[in-house]
């Protein structure tokens, strides 16, 4: 493994109903970590002090919902689910290992879980693209955690919008749906430091280094509040790795828009021909597959519309190394057929189409898997 790489560990990419882990990506560049959204957390850490051959029998747990239900057997399931680490994944996008390299022995503790507390002790700063459930849900059903654990230095910096930050306050972290768990200002190292912290859109900062994080705003749909029709706002994180020059952009829930949208491809523009930064991942979220137009997508993308979207990328296509278009958030439906193999066969006949295979090689983004960036 290369250390001077950034890693995805996808502890959660469902884009729900059923509640098969919800969107949360740590980031791993050396020894440190931060992460984008919370919508699994802790539960999902033990994962990654599992050998490779011990995950590939439960890695999937969304495949399994879509086998014939006569079928399943041991032999079948275990023969399924390897295989859709190979049918989700392009072979660009190379896969960590992490019991081949010594991920286990960076973390105290005799056992999975206090080697796992520890993990989550390294996770300082976490990147929240919009207060959904999904995005949120186990972040604030872990912070209790922090408190009396005899640890000391524990530190939990929430990063949001203005407006995300206001609505966990007010909404979640407000006594009657949760305890108010913020402690901005503990009085000594025994109390943890949980902190809402405000990440205005074009704004920068620093979490750990070698990488350099902006947010951009974006629109995720429309809701009706007290009478008012009001834009739902989302983010996607744009991530600087500043040895490599590499850039990734790592989006919460969207849709395109004719105003956030292009902000944020020129934004990439900008910084590909002024600072030499070669967009090298996206991870982004196609969360229903294509039916008909009139479909209402409640502020989500199906293939169609995130193919718009990526199209409009193309002045800085790059035939010489294909982005990595690694899909999340596909939400399951009650359906024969597994929605990710129709999203990526969709994705990948629409990309054809129109001569964009050439620039992009899609994936899957599967729970437990981390990957090289
Ligand atoms: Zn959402
Ligand atoms: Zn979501």
């Amino acid at each position: 493994m290369d250390n001077h790489s950034l890693i995805l560990h996808v502890l959660g990419s469902s884009g729900g109903p059923v509640n098969t882990r919800t969107q949360g990506f740590l980031f791993q560049y050396e020894d440190e970590f931060f992460m984008v959204d919370g919508g699994s957390g802790l539960s999902a850490l033990p994962d990654l002090f599992k050998g490779q051959y011990l995950k590939e029998n439960d890695i999937d747990s969304v495949s399994y919902l879509y086998q014939n239900a006569d079928q399943i057997n041991e032999v079948y399931k275990k023969a399924t689910l390897k295989s859709s680490i190979m049918k989700f994944t392009a072979n660009s996008l190379p896969i960590c290992d992490l019991s081949k390299s010594n991920f286990k022995s960076k973390f105290k503790g005799s056992n999975i879980i206090e080697k796992s507390m520890d993990l989550y002790s390294k996770i300082q700063n976490i990147f929240i693209t919009h207060p959904h459930l999904d995005h949120i849900n186990e972040l604030i059903i872990n912070l209790p955690i922090l408190y009396g654990t005899g640890l000391s230095n524990l530190k939990k910096i929430i990063y949001g919008s203005p407006n995300t930050n206001l609505f966990i306050q007010e909404h979640v972290l407000n006594f009657k749906i949760w305890p108010d768990l913020t402690n901005p200002t503990p009085t000594n190292s025994n109390h943890p430091e949980v902190r809402l912290n405000d990440f205005s859109a074009n704004d920068i900062c620093n979490p750990i280094n070698g990488i350099d994080v902006i947010r951009m705003s974006l629109n995720h749909g429309e809701c009706e509040i007290k009478g008012q029709l009001c834009i739902v706002e989302s983010s996607c994180y744009m991530l600087l790795d500043k040895k490599k020059r590499h850039l990734h952009l790592i989006f919460g829930d969207c849709e395109w828009d004719e105003k956030k949208f292009p902000l944020l491809i020129l934004k990439t523009t900008e910084l590909h021909e002024k600072l030499g930064y070669k967009l090298k991942t996206i991870v982004i979220e196609c969360s229903s597959i294509n039916v008909d137009e009139r479909t209402n997508l409640y502020g989500h993308m199906n293939p169609n519309l995130l193919c718009m979207a990526l199209s409009k990328f193309d002045n800085i296509f790059d035939k010489q190394q294909k982005i990595n278009l690694c899909i999340t958030h596909v939400k399951q439906t009650i359906t024969s057929k597994d929605p990710r193999e129709i999203i990526m066969q969709q994705m990948n006949d629409i990309l054809s189409r129109g001569k964009m295979d050439q620039y992009f090689e899609v994936s899957i983004l599967l729970n437990g898997i981390s990957y090289q960036l």
